[in-house]
């Protein structure tokens, strides 16, 4: 009768030993290597069928999740579009540019940057121009800042979810389908949502008269900078070794998800002021940061992130990130401290 595969292994490796006393060890481990290996192909070719389904799950689920699309399509020559993912990537000079000066250093050191120095808005504006109050009303000359509008009483002011200034956005609220709104210009190419313009001069005006220059760094972000930003991102993590996934979930601690960032429908601005330009969180210690803080409700602003709320933001703490939400419910956030995601909870 023939031998089985096994049987053979076995009695070579005997022989072997028999021949040899101190070869009886690794002959031993040998042998259970060999039959190991064995068994695990064996394993696979008589389980082809079932292999095969999971990994084309696994490919569907790739091909049709958007995210992992393009690295995917890209690696496996799946499409040869133009927006592949280094297409993407490739696009954003500039911030490219930037990382590769980051290249050198310790792991440690480059966390310590992520921190401190590097954030969410860094890149952003294509000219790196930013704008005090003074630029925009030279632009604007028969622009009158409206001040403040009529008082109201904010105890039986009733709030609506469909409000258009407390739309929530985040991780797990993107902007809603259809969302609308036009655009108006601040100065130069920096718009936001023209309904909040008054209000933000204003309180520039009002910064003003108390000693403090703000500064407007980034307003409204369409989607696709919004985008080649985080792809960035994520290849810049990728290349440090990390995974996609990890990657993914380190890029979106910092860099707002593209389609869930409120810069996208232009509610959102980063004010820092003329002594301070940097967006990090020193800035909420300066003079500025804490007008901002104290102030900013008072012409519908809120601090969006505020330190504290990051297992509810999920964002770090942006003491320059200012949200528009309106009076009413802008005061009611800074006088309770509560963030947006807490105010719909108590209030919507
Ligand atoms: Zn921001």
């Amino acid at each position: 009768m023939r031998k089985t595969f096994r049987e053979r292994v076995i009695s070579k490796f005997t022989n072997i030993a028999k021949k040899n006393r101190f070869l009886k060890y690794p002959c031993l481990a040998l042998m259970s290597v060999v039959l190991g290996i064995y068994y695990i192909g064996r394993h696979f070719v008589t389980n082809t069928k079932r292999y095969a389904s999971v990994a084309f799950v696994i490919f569907f689920f790739m091909s049709s999740c958007s995210f992992s699309f393009a690295v995917f399509a890209e690696k496996t020559g799946f499409i040869k579009a133009q927006e592949t993912y280094s297409a993407v990537v490739a696009d954003s000079d500039v911030t490219l540019a930037a990382m590769e000066t980051k290249d050198a250093g310790s792991e440690e050191k480059e966390e310590e940057e992520d921190r401190f120095t590097y954030t969410e808005e860094e890149y952003i504006d294509s000219d790196g121009t930013a704008y005090t109050l003074d630029d925009i009303l030279e632009n604007q000359e028969d622009f009158q800042a409206q001040g403040s509008q009529a008082e109201t009483s904010e105890e039986d002011y009733e709030f609506e979810s469909s409000d258009w200034r407390l739309v929530l956005i985040n991780k797990q609220h993107p902007i809603p389908d259809g969302y609308d709104f036009e655009l108006g210009t601040i100065v130069g190419s920096m718009m936001c949502d023209k309904r909040i313009i008054s209000d933000l001069l204003a309180m520039m005006q009002a910064a003003r008269s108390d000693g403090v220059n703000l500064v407007i760094k980034s307003p409204y972000r369409p989607d696709s900078r919004q985008e080649t930003n985080f792809n960035a991102r994520i290849k810049k993590y990728m290349g440090q070794g990390y995974s996609y996934m990890e990657a993914y979930k380190r890029t979106s601690q910092v860099i707002t998800v593209p389609g869930a960032s409120e810069h996208q429908v232009g509610l959102a601005l980063d004010i820092t002021c003329d002594t301070y330009d940097e967006l990090n969180e020193g800035f909420g210690d300066t003079k500025a940061g804490e007008w901002l803080a104290e102030h900013s409700c008072e012409y519908g602003f809120t601090l969006r992130y505020p330190e504290g709320k990051e297992y509810i933001t999920s964002i770090d703490y942006e003491p320059w990130h200012f949200r528009y939400v309106g009076r009413e419910a802008a005061t009611i956030m800074r006088d309770e401290s509560i963030c947006l995601e807490e105010f719909w909870d108590k209030y919507l």
